[in-house]
């Protein structure tokens, strides 16, 4: 993906083996883990100039022992189903790197977890979390349930199961969960619960994404989406563009999806698509983003019911058709890997002129090749979807002080958040020799600070 300057010596040539050395080690000691192959190729590539121009981190074998997680904790939930059926899932938690603060990342439930999943989340976590500027270090973890067509009492009855295990691993200084796919403010309150329960006293800061009237931030529910488009609308701006009368097209129909679209309406954009894991809705008029909570929040439907009220619009089966839509700006905010080559090449031939991850490393190792090269403008999800964990943050933060700030007050930190991120990622993709490559410089500046921290604790 990065391409050399001809001026580099042999010195970078050979920071370029050693770095494809240790990948190497990576692939053979993680076997059939492909996401984590991915996400790890990604980072390691970014920071052959760092490594080049500060060998104290290969000295301190800084990369070997990134790349390995401090702890993994993979347990059996068992739980029973309404017809008395007893069930088994497998739970994960990947507590990753602890070097600038408690573990901290959210828990996803979804028939796809397994290992590989948990740890590219993982490890992708720890530069985020670094990004944010606040004292988190990085984790992961979930279960392979699938939350869809449950009924609550199962999804509690599960919910405790996990957390029941869980509850030995975590706490409010040492490891913080919050949601992820699959786990909204319902999973997190019976998982809260359970842990109340478990451990004997009411320790807010264990979770994040709480409840407001038990502890939660507002502006939580909002700010991955939010932080998304904050950090695009910088990106826009540095080429004289911005949201105000562009087309957007947003993938997903969650969380991160509805936050997203709302920001972007809210700065003048026309949204006219999104999607679920069945489909995508095509809106000429705009979407109605009122219809899409009340399907998704509220409804639980899936989002081809939204015809039903807009017989203007036309609903596609498959997901991914969804990027045929021309559009000026891309949102892909529902999964991993859901913009390929072939998808990038449509958006790019379509007139894409901004590509914003609010979802975790949503477009593939071709595709943000593709974007980078036709000068399309690329931020990277560490960087631009860093506004939910930042929130998070802001909740333990509000927990310690037994405090509850305005939407506003949390809303303009995360405003002032995503830009730094966005400077800080800018400022290092500069001083690198990548001057417009976030992807590159938000990994160098994520890394950095987390390096630093490892050489100073020691060998540990
Ligand atoms: P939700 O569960 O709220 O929503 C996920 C959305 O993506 C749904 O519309 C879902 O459709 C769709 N989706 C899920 N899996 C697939 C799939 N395999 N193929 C196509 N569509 C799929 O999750 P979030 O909005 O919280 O998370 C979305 C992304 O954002 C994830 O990558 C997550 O890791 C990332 N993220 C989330 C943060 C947060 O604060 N929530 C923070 C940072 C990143 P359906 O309803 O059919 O399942």
């Amino acid at each position: 993906m990065i391409t050399l300057e001809k001026d580099q010596s042999t010195h970078t040539e050979s920071v370029q083996n050693y770095v494809n050395q240790v990948f190497e080690t990576v692939k053979k000691r993680n076997p059939n883990e492909s996401e984590f192959h991915q996400a790890v190729k990604e980072v390691f590539e970014s920071l052959i100039p760092v490594l080049a121009k500060k060998p104290e981190y290969i000295q301190h074998a800084i990369l070997e022992r990134i790349v390995e997680p401090e702890r993994i904790i993979s347990f059996r939930v068992p739980w029973v189903d309404d017809q008395g059926n007893v069930k088994v899932n497998r739970g994960f938690r990947v507590q990753y790197n602890s070097a600038i603060g408690p573990y901290k990342g959210g828990l996803r439930f979804h028939p796809s977890v397994n290992a590989s999943i948990i740890k590219f989340l993982g490890f992708e976590q720890i530069f985020k979390n670094s990004l944010t500027g606040q004292p988190i270090g990085g984790g992961k973890g979930g279960s392979d349930f699938d939350p869809k067509g449950k009924s609550d009492g199962e999804i509690m009855r599960f919910c405790q199961s996990f957390m029941t295990e869980l509850s030995k691993y975590i706490g409010p200084d040492t490891d913080v969960p919050a949601g992820d796919i699959g786990v909204g403010s319902k999973e997190i309150g019976f998982l809260f619960g359970q842990y109340k329960k478990v451990r004997g006293g009411f320790e807010a800061g264990v979770l994040t994404g709480k409840g407001i009237g038990y502890g939660g931030s507002l502006a939580r529910k909002e700010a991955t989406g939010y932080g998304t488009v904050y950090f695009v609308e910088e990106m826009l701006q540095d080429r004289n563009l911005s949201f105000e009368g562009s087309t957007v097209v947003v993938s997903g129909s969650g969380n991160v999806s509805i936050y997203a679209m709302e920001k972007a309406m809210q700065l003048g954009a026309k949204v006219v698509a999104c999607s679920d894991s069945n489909g995508y809705i095509y809106d000429g008029n705009g979407i109605n983003l009122e219809t899409v909570k009340r399907i998704k929040e509220v409804e639980k439907q899936r989002i081809s019911a939204y015809v039903t009220d807009h017989p203007q619009a036309i609903y596609t089966e498959n997901c991914n058709g969804i990027w045929t839509v021309p559009c000026d700006i891309a949102l892909p905010c529902a999964t991993q890997n859901e913009i390929d080559q072939a998808s990038a090449e449509l958006l790019v031939s379509n007139g894409v002129k901004a590509i914003g991850e609010g979802a975790n490393m949503p477009s593939t190792l071709e595709a943000i090749e593709i974007f980078l090269e036709n000068n399309v403008l690329f931020a990277p999800a560490k960087a631009a979807n860093a506004g939910g964990v930042s929130v998070s943050a802001l909740e333990m933060a509000q927990n310690s002080a037994r405090l509850s700030w305005a939407f506003e007050e949390v809303d303009s930190k995360l405003h002032a958040i995503m830009k730094n991120i966005y400077q800080n990622s800018k400022k290092a993709a500069q001083e690198y020799g990548a001057p417009g490559n976030l992807v590159i410089g938000a990994n160098i500046a994520g890394f950095v600070k987390v390096a630093d921290a490892m050489i100073e604790q020691g060998v540990i």
